[in-house]
């Protein structure tokens, strides 16, 4: 089974990203499974080395938007595509607006190592 770090990596890691283009959100939200059964309504990429974002559960500790206290705010701005489903999305055929970022990031981290699970918010 999926561990909840594997989602995390799954459904926001792109080290590699972004590739330039608007197709992003359309090509990625299916290539990793969110997009199954329903159009997950908004995910957030991050394009930095997983050991930077790992690195963020040891960053200021913040209160999560479901205020559980496990969140935690990266001390610097990290590049990141937030993809947004449309108005004209109609399920088989999910339809995403993609937007490149340079934000920090908000996660919340989990288990023993203390490694991110969720992503909370980009400010
Ligand atoms: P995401 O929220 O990153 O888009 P999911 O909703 O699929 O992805 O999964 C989030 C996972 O993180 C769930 O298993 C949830 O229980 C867990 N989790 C741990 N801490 C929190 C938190 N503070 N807020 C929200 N989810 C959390």
């Amino acid at each position: 089974k999926e561990s909840r770090a594997m989602k995390f990596q799954r459904q926001h890691m792109d080290p590699g990203g972004p590739s330039n283009n608007s197709n992003y959100c359309n090509q990625m939200m299916r290539r990793r499974n969110m997009t199954k059964g329903w159009c997950k309504r908004v995910n957030t990429f991050v394009h930095e080395p997983l050991v930077d974002v790992q690195a963020v559960c040891f960053q200021g500790n913040i209160t999560c938007k479901n205020g559980q206290p496990n969140c935690h705010k990266s001390n610097s701005s990290m590049n990141i595509t937030d993809c947004h489903e449309t108005s004209g999305s109609k399920y088989p055929n999910c339809d995403y607006q993609t937007s490149h970022k340079e934000r920090h990031i908000i996660v919340a981290c989990e288990g023993n190592p203390y490694v991110p699970v969720h992503f909370d918010a980009s400010v």
